[in-house]
């Protein structure tokens, strides 16, 4: 039986993160049980390096976004991978709405991001004139990156420390022994074991089930799916930077984002459904035009094309969580690392988790 010091289930862009950090001290595989990485969440997003203003001060959301973006624009520069600083607005549509942003910005400058601050009456003027709105809050260190490079990037890394990356390779289950794990896998049909003395669950959406098929107890993590659409705009358009509304309990809005080719997207809304299912439900589309409509209300709708789905991991379906990141003092378990909820800002915190992770290992 093959032996490796760390194995980490999933290959999404918090594995691939997770393992490219500890492959320079330790052998490391990294596993998916589907045919290419990143096919999950880690493709179905905003592709937005956020700034870290929204979360409670001191969470993991807060602390591990601040210092991903840190480390993921260092990390964009030095390897090439193309990025764009291009800042955001987020905005209030009427007064009541101006107050929450006094709030937001508060809690912003409590964590740190301290560049955050109300747009002026001319930037409004000359940058925003497309839009209703009553006042804004610009982020200037929000910005917008390529995701499938920054994930190509992590695999190089892992590959040339002599990390391995396995498609095609599903977690089934787990037993201890010792102070060692006995994994075993489906490859193509066929199943064998792994011995590892590190195991960590980075499974995404499917995290909670490998939980509990880790610990034993088939009630112990239950996952909620909150998907949300996303639909591209076609056409010329105003948009210069990325605009934001107000957040709510369940993710930040339907927000208006540009990817590096300057196309103009909107999403996600939020729809909670039972299973992993990326369908695109277009009969809906009515209530998402509203969404955008209220900051954008010269939007001609017959430009907007459904263009794909993502889906949240979440914990709970009434409130906000924070990411959930256990060792062996939560849950009892040696040598075993458990990851959940990682949602947004998930992609811009990978970097700071698998610093985080490793410094606790
Ligand atoms: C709609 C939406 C928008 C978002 N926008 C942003 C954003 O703009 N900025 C930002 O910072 N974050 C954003 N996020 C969050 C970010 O995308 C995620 O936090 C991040 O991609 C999570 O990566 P992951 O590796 O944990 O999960 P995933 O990418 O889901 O990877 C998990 C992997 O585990 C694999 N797997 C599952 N079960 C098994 C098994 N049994 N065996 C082997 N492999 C298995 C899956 O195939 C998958 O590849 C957004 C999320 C969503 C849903």
């Amino acid at each position: 039986m093959e032996k490796v010091d760390t194995l980490i289930i999933g290959a999404g862009v918090v594995g691939l993160a997770i393992a490219a950090k500890l492959s320079h001290s330790r052998s490391v595989i990294v596993i998916d049980k589907e045919s290419r990485v990143g096919e999950h969440t880690s493709s179905r997003n905003s592709e937005v390096i956020h700034a870290g203003i929204y979360y409670p001060y001191g969470s993991l959301k807060h602390q591990l976004c601040v210092r991903g973006k840190a480390l993921l624009y260092t990390h964009c520069e030095q390897l090439n991978i193309p990025f764009h600083r291009l800042g955001k607005f987020i905005v209030a549509t009427n007064a009541e709405e101006a107050q929450s942003l006094e709030q937001i910005k508060t809690r912003a400058h409590a964590n740190s991001v301290t560049d955050i601050d109300f747009a002026s009456s001319k930037t409004i003027v000359q940058q925003l004139s497309h839009l209703k709105i009553h006042s804004a809050l610009f982020s200037p260190s929000t910005g917008i990156l390529d995701s499938h490079q920054f994930m190509l990037s992590l695999i190089a890394e892992i590959e040339s420390n002599g990390g391995i990356v396995a498609t095609q390779s599903e977690f089934m289950h787990a037993q201890q022994l010792g102070s060692d794990f006995i994994v075993a896998l489906r490859c193509n049909g066929e199943q064998f074991e792994m011995g590892c003395s590190q195991l960590i669950n980075s499974a995404g959406l499917n995290a909670p089930d490998v939980l509990n098929k880790i610990t034993g107890d088939s009630n112990k993590a239950i996952a909620y799916y909150c998907r949300g659409r996303y639909y591209r705009y076609q056409g010329k358009h105003p948009f210069q930077q990325l605009i934001y509304p107000l957040p709510n309990t369940h993710g930040l809005g339907v927000h208006a984002t540009l990817d590096l080719a300057g196309q103009l997207k909107f999403g996600p809304d939020t729809d909670y459904i039972e299973n992993i299912d990326y369908q695109f439900d277009d009969s809906q589309k009515a209530r998402f035009v509203a969404a955008i409509k209220r900051y954008w209300p010269t939007l001609d709708e017959s430009r907007l094309t459904a263009d794909y789905t993502g889906i949240r991991p979440k914990l709970s379906k009434e409130k906000q969580s924070d990411f959930v990141i256990q060792f062996e003092a939560t849950h009892g378990i040696s040598g075993f690392v458990n990851l959940m909820a990682i949602e947004s800002p998930g992609l811009t915190a990978s970097l700071a988790i698998a610093e985080y992770i490793e410094q606790r290992l």
